[in-house]
């Protein structure tokens, strides 16, 4: 390939990027692929020969672009899923052109990376020791990082080498967790052997928070059984409800009784920058671990998770090998960042992190954010005040959990409507949101992320729930 036919392809790129972009906030928000061309994506043949740029390029205009997941567009309330943050996008091809492997040594993505997650940690307040973190793919991964460093000290500190003999030999070590945290804390639990009987699920306050009192409770009920409890896992913005835990009282308690507070902050860390928001923050500091997702709420281009740690050397402790052929004086005193984790080759994720944060600046991540939560509170009281609808939680952070209260159906019919609701909305393309279940009750949750979407997107939003709830009850 010539340095000219590169440049007229990539230029080529940057328009089909950009008309993209640019024409999808008047496209339906998502649509259901039809089945040509789900099969012509599918049933692709493994090309014998090769193709010219400009046709690979025609192919993805044609069969990729105008099937996306819809989370670019500003009417998207689904999941947890952002619209990516235009420098992040640019900065994905410059990282791939320099393509490292940022497992360690005296390169640009390396150094950078710790500057990053040392940025990470400064927005969101968390401390950060030198070493104290990495970028993962995301914060089920991060979540297995830090879990596998609690159970490693919790295992030292039992006078066992988890390293060497494994848990045989260890009493069972138990966790706390609420009905309302995120399937990646018991994903990462049965990974690392733990077991998810030992994750005890503490109840949590109406305002779906982790009760204190509870969890003194049942640590206390798991020592005199002659269990080792070692880790609470509080949350900063839970998905179903984007409850924040009160962290104080739950550090308190971890101080004293030795366990490892890990927070899930996924969803809801930068939530922090707001300060019409941020004292529910309060206390977040204190853990021992934070798993966040710079891929959520900062716009980050997928993929980009984030560990961090309070003490280096437990992450270093858990994960450091150093094979002889990896040895390195080069990457100094902190070593690799392959020492600090699961994965060997890492990709240059700091690149688009490093773009996304320094396009907007604190001030302008700050603004999004605030912007988000403060639609979020308007669309808490448009449901409110309307009779049709029922706001399910209070709206602590950017997630607005609520559901259609139709008269004349009981709970199981009720149930049974807003069960069905969001693929309905979905279908219909004009906004996206997506449903979940909190405690016995099927509800809606719309997510906003996105600092585009405008106050007409949110009565667009109730109109259409309410649009097709009628569709559903004819
Ligand atoms: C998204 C999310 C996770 C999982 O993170 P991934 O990046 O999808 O691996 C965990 N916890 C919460 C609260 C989340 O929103």
């Amino acid at each position: 390939m010539t340095t000219e036919d590169f440049r007229s392809a990539a230029h080529a790129t940057a328009d089909l990027v950009s008309d993209y972009l640019a024409a999808l906030p008047a496209r339906p928000v998502w649509q259901p692929m039809d089945d040509t061309a789900r099969r012509a994506l599918l049933d692709a043949p493994l090309p014998a020969e090769g193709r010219p740029l400009g046709e690979l390029l025609a192919a993805i205009e044609r069969d990729v672009l105008p099937h996306p997941m819809g989370n670019g567009n500003p009417r998207f309330f689904g999941w947890v899923n952002s619209a990516p943050a235009p420098a992040g996008v640019l900065a994905t091809l410059a990282a791939a052109a320099m393509n490292p492997s940022s497992a360690g040594g005296d390169h640009a993505d390396v150094h950078l990376e710790r500057a990053v997650v040392r940025w990470i940690a400064e927005l969101v307040g968390f401390p950060h020791p030198a070493g104290g973190g990495l970028l993962t793919s995301g914060t089920s991964m991060a979540t297995i990082v830090c879990l596998a460093a609690a159970r490693n000290r919790a295992a030292r500190r039992a006078g066992h080498d988890l390293r060497e003999d494994g848990l045989a030999g260890l009493p069972p070590l138990v966790g706390y967790v609420t009905g309302e945290t995120h399937s990646c804390v018991r994903k990462a639990a049965e990974l690392l052997g733990l077991g998810s009987r030992h994750l005890r699920t503490v109840t949590t306050g109406p305002d779906g928070r982790l009760d204190p009192a509870e969890l003194r409770a049942a640590v206390e009920r798991d020592r005199a059984a002659g269990l080792l409890p070692f880790l609470v896992v509080a949350s900063a913005g839970t998905v179903g409800t984007g409850a924040v835990d009160a962290f104080d009282p739950i550090a308190d308690l971890c101080e004293e009784q030795g366990l490892w507070l890990h927070v899930d902050g996924a969803y809801g860390a930068f939530g922090r920058l707001d300060p019409a928001i941020a004292h529910r923050y309060a206390g977040l500091e204190r853990a021992d671990s934070l798993a966040l997702d710079p891929h959520k709420w900062l716009g980050v281009p997928v993929d980009c998770g984030c560990a961090l740690v309070r003490d280096t050397d437990e992450l270093r402790g858990t994960f450091s090998l150093v094979p002889s052929y990896l040895r390195d004086e080069a990457a100094g005193a902190l070593g690799w960042f392959s020492e600090y984790g699961t994965e060997q080759t890492r990709p240059f994720r700091a690149l688009k992190v490093w773009a996304t944060i320094a396009h907007r600046g604190r001030t302008g991540l700050a603004q999004d954010i605030a912007q988000c939560t403060a639609l979020a509170r308007r669309l808490g009281e448009l449901v409110k005040a309307d009779d049709e609808l029922e706001l399910l939680a209070e709206v602590q952070t950017s997630i607005v959990a609520f559901r259609h209260r139709a008269v004349g159906l009981d709970e199981t019919g009720l149930n049974a409507l807003n069960r069905e609701l969001p693929v309905v909305v979905q279908r219909r393309g004009r906004v996206f949101v997506t449903g979940a279940r909190l405690g016995e009750q099927e509800m809606l949750r719309a997510c906003l992320l996105n600092a585009a979407t405008t106050e007409q997107d949110l009565h667009l939003l109730l109109a259409e729930v309410k649009t097709a709830a009628r569709a559903l009850l004819s």
